[in-house]
């Protein structure tokens, strides 16, 4: 099958062409991104109209640009998968209107994807694990243990009760005047820095469970860098790059415990089955990596990190999760909607009580 994929949910438009054949491992034919952040540089953050507007405009040609890098036409395509959710949706709205168009334009299958499958599912197409795995979904907007059984059948098994650790990097970013999107940023200055100087929570490691909450360590980041200010009039880049290595490495700590905990649950149903997979933008963390993988490594479980350019959006993760929805024969039609809001479990409450 080859599919044809669009994102265009948060600030980057992309679209993809991805080819498996029976019995075959999956191949990226093209992978094109635009990504918006000078357009938004300025403000400090995603604007969701400028976002909107940028990708109305660039999504044809990135759909173009994907066809020609794959040397095909749409009449060689068998379906076209989009985003239809969850994220910022006047951005949603530009990806499944161009779908439908060039569905109805070709005849081709639509398929609406979850924004949050194409993650989880993303160690799929570039390991060829098989189900089930433990997945650890780590993004700007999303931190949850998923227990992964089918390309449509997610259970959570905990996660971030606020922030995620993605907002949580840009939000630093920010308060150490670093560029954004903050993670890479972050991440360069906290190697150049001492992570013992600044001590900052772990909170909820002493709670049983794989919950997590982020948004009590950007407080304190807040609090000792004015701290710092106060005492010396500033920041020099020794601050700067401490608060940095202090911040990411209490991220990680809590990663890799909470990942642990997770593990011992999963492994506890599924013992025959020892794999832990990571996605999302702040799996392309090389600490945060480095801690997870040294963590399955302890627990005898294999793990497995997509390369970094299909750790944060792109749409060959979305072609892909549409591949699979198209092998199971699950296609929309033109009543397909665009979704803000998208959780991909369906039972985990039923489960696991509130997962809290
Ligand atoms: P979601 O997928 O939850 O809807 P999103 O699509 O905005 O959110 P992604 O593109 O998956 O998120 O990831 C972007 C996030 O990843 C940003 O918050 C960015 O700062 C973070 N990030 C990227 N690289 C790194 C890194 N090296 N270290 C830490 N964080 C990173
Ligand atoms: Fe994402």
């Amino acid at each position: 099958h080859t599919i044809l994929g669009l994102e265009s949910s948060c600030d980057d438009t992309a679209a993809a062409v991805v080819r498996q054949s029976e019995g075959e491992v999956p191949e990226i034919l093209s992978s094109v991104v635009f990504g918006q952040t000078e357009l938004h540089a300025e403000f400090g953050g995603v604007v969701p109209e400028i976002a909107a507007r940028a990708h109305a405009e660039k999504i044809d040609i990135c759909v173009k640009q994907a066809l020609e890098q794959a040397n095909l036409t749409l009449a060689d395509i068998d379906a076209l998968a989009v985003t239809a959710g969850p994220g910022l949706i006047g951005g949603v709205l530009s990806g499944v209107m161009c779908a439908k168009g060039l569905a109805a334009g070709s005849g081709k299958p639509l398929i609406g994807v979850n924004h949050l499958a194409g993650h989880a599912l993303t160690p799929r197409l570039t390991d060829g694990i098989a189900f089930p795995y433990l997945m650890l979904l780590v993004s700007g907007g999303h931190c949850q243990f998923l227990l992964v059984k089918g390309p449509e059948d997610f259970t959570r098994l905990g996660g971030t009760i606020d922030d995620a650790p993605g907002e949580a990097f840009d939000k630093t970013a920010r308060l150490l005047g670093l560029p954004q999107p903050g993670g890479p940023a972050v991440q360069a200055e906290a190697e150049k820095g001492d992570p013992k100087r600044f001590r900052f929570p772990r909170p909820l490691l002493d709670r049983p469970g794989c919950d997590m909450s982020f948004s009590g360590l950007k407080t304190a980041l807040l609090r000792a860098r004015d701290q710092v200010v106060a005492e010396k009039g500033g920041l020099t880049t020794r601050d700067r790059a401490d608060l940095a290595a202090g911040f990411q490495a209490a991220v990680r700590d809590v990663l890799v415990e909470k990942t642990r905990r997770a593990l011992a649950l999963y492994l506890a149903e599924n013992p025959a089955q020892p794999v832990l997979a990571v996605a999302g933008g702040v799996a392309a963390n090389t600490a945060i990596r480095a801690g997870l993988e040294t963590a399955s490594d302890e627990m005898k479980v294999s793990f497995t990190a997509p390369p970094l350019a299909l750790c944060t959006d792109n749409a060959a993760m979305i072609a892909y999760a549409g591949l699979e929805r198209f092998r199971l024969g699950h296609c929309d039609d033109m009543t397909l909607v665009a979704r803000p809001r998208w959780p991909l479990d369906k039972q985990a409450k039923a489960l696991l009580g509130s997962g809290k």
